[in-house]
């Protein structure tokens, strides 16, 4: 008999064979997501309403049964896979936005997908900036639980830094709301930030107030190029001193280089094929921009081996697909990534780039980065062939001392994409033993019955020792 199999029974009664699906399709497109390793959901629930919600989590707390919110499944992780098995709570089709133009805030359901967020404040002169590279496909409640971010952050902040309340369910059932649309709240503990990054582990969000800011009136894009890795990252560091603010500072190492001027069939600085680059771009007031650029041109002419304007905004969409092309280009260096999203302090960023080239030199493996340099969250994909045991052992290896060395340079393990299952065998080198017993304090408290995504976290998963789907995503790049 199926696991679980009473219990679902009992919930399809309460809300219907159409919400809660357990034919083979549904239950398989739901049982994996980017991280594509397979476990088997019982079914799925796509809730027409909130209250909904309520129902499942009070039943899986009677029975026991595992619970997985699921916004689009992009979560390169493994955090939306059910690797309990038990029910998967599609969020999907809970996907309202209402834009208040006055107070200049958006009023979202969890299942909205970013980019249309971003579409809607722009409409009315609004803007939301986290913007992970997934935006187009990945829900505001996958954001909120990860604490997701993209290029933007340097500027203007994380996903936390725009969440002004959340209304959801606790893992027990209830129905809670952290904070109002106001700009201020200190009323009590703030819970809102405790669910922010907890990954689906401590409630289900339902629906958020997101902070917006006025529309930028102008951009302007510049790609920079530099001799070595070390140059471009005391470049930036440069730029920064000097009190420059770009609204974005994308760093491609020369592995990154070339993957995506092999994908382009071009070199991107012609003469200087492989060099790191810098895309920046200012944001903001007419006035802000004209002052910025001027600092900018005089700092790339003094810092930069090369440089690029864009002039116009297909030139700058030009100048974007160096950054656009290299990750899906990385498959021609192996089958198989460890896509990593580090942070460092600013002040370990030559330190790190010295690192790097040591770890490529000693692994044997192709290890592309780029990132943000704004932030310090720097994507470093260890690149290997699955067939190959050697490869394959060299990057275990790899991946364990890339964490060590980040944090010990005073660093985090993971900057946006969360821990899921792929950061747990690090978790404990990011956080002492006392840390860990407060945060698995904290969910203990929460969730007693342990429903709301069990195995994650805390308990250590090797990826890389399970076998990976051969499927195709919406938003894979190959
Ligand atoms: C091509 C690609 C590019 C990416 N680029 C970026 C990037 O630039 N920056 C970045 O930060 N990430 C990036 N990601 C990772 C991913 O898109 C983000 O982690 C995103 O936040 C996940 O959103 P989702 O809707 O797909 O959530 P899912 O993957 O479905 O879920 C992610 C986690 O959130 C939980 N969750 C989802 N919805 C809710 C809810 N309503 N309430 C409570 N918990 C919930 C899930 O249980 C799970 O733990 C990328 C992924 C891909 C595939």
């Amino acid at each position: 008999m199926m696991k679980f199999a009473a219990a679902t029974a009992q919930l399809k009664r309460k809300l219907g064979a159409r919400i809660v699906r357990t034919d083979g399709a549904a239950r398989r497109e739901a049982s994996f997501d980017s991280s594509k390793i397979l476990f088997d959901a019982a079914a799925v629930i796509r809730p027409r309403r909130e209250a909904d919600i309520g129902v499942v989590l009070a039943l899986a707390n009677r029975h026991s049964v595992p619970v997985t919110t699921r916004g689009r499944g992009t979560t390169l992780t493994g955090a939306a896979a059910p690797v309990r098995g038990g029910w998967v709570l599609d969020m999907l089709g809970l996907n309202k936005i209402e834009i208040d133009g006055e107070a200049g805030m958006a009023h979202v359901q969890a299942g909205a997908r970013v980019a249309e967020i971003q579409r809607a404040a722009e409409a009315q002169g609004w803007f939301y900036p986290p913007d992970p590279s997934s935006k187009e496909h990945c829900t505001i409640g996958g954001n909120i639980a990860c604490n997701a971010d993209g290029m933007h952050g340097g500027k203007y902040g994380v996903t936390r830094d725009f969440v002004v309340a959340l209304r959801g369910f606790l893992p027990t059932g209830e129905a809670v709301e952290w904070g109002t649309a106001t700009k201020k709240f200190s009323a009590g503990f703030n819970l809102r930030d405790l669910w922010i990054g907890s990954e689906g582990m401590l409630g289900v969000v339902t629906g958020a107030v997101l902070k917006l800011i006025p529309q930028p009136a102008e951009r302007f894009t510049l790609l920079t190029s530099f001799r070595d890795e070390s140059a471009a990252l005391r470049a930036a560091l440069t730029l920064f001193r000097a009190r420059v603010q770009p609204a974005i500072c994308e760093f491609l190492d020369r592995e990154s280089v070339l993957c995506a001027e092999r994908a382009m069939q071009t070199t991107i600085f012609p003469g200087q094929a492989g060099r790191p680059v810098i895309l920046l771009e200012l944001a903001g007031s007419k006035l802000e921009v004209r002052e910025q650029r001027a600092q900018l041109l005089a700092w790339a002419k003094e810092n930069a081996a090369g440089h690029r304007i864009a002039r116009s905004r297909d030139e700058a969409e030009q100048l974007w697909a160096v950054r656009r092309k290299c990750s899906g280009a990385m498959f021609e260096l192996g089958d198989a990534k460890l896509n990593e999203d580090v942070v460092l302090p600013m002040r370990s960023y030559v330190k790190f780039a010295q690192f790097l080239g040591r770890l490529k030199r000693e692994s044997g493996l192709h290890v592309p980065t780029f990132g943000h340099l704004a932030d310090g969250n720097l994507h470093v994909n260890i690149m290997y062939h699955r067939a190959d045991p050697k490869e394959t052992r060299a990057a275990e290896k790899a991946v364990d001392l890339l964490m060590r060395t980040v944090v010990s340079l005073g660093g985090a393990i993971s900057g946006e994409h969360g821990i899921g299952l792929a950061k747990t065998p690090f978790l404990r080198i990011q956080h002492s033993p006392a840390q860990v017993r407060a945060m698995r304090a904290v969910k203990d408290a929460l969730d007693p019955r342990g429903v709301l995504n069990p195995g994650k976290m805390f308990e250590v998963f090797h990826v890389w020792k399970h076998p990976r789907l051969d499927v195709h995503l919406p938003w894979d790049h190959k």
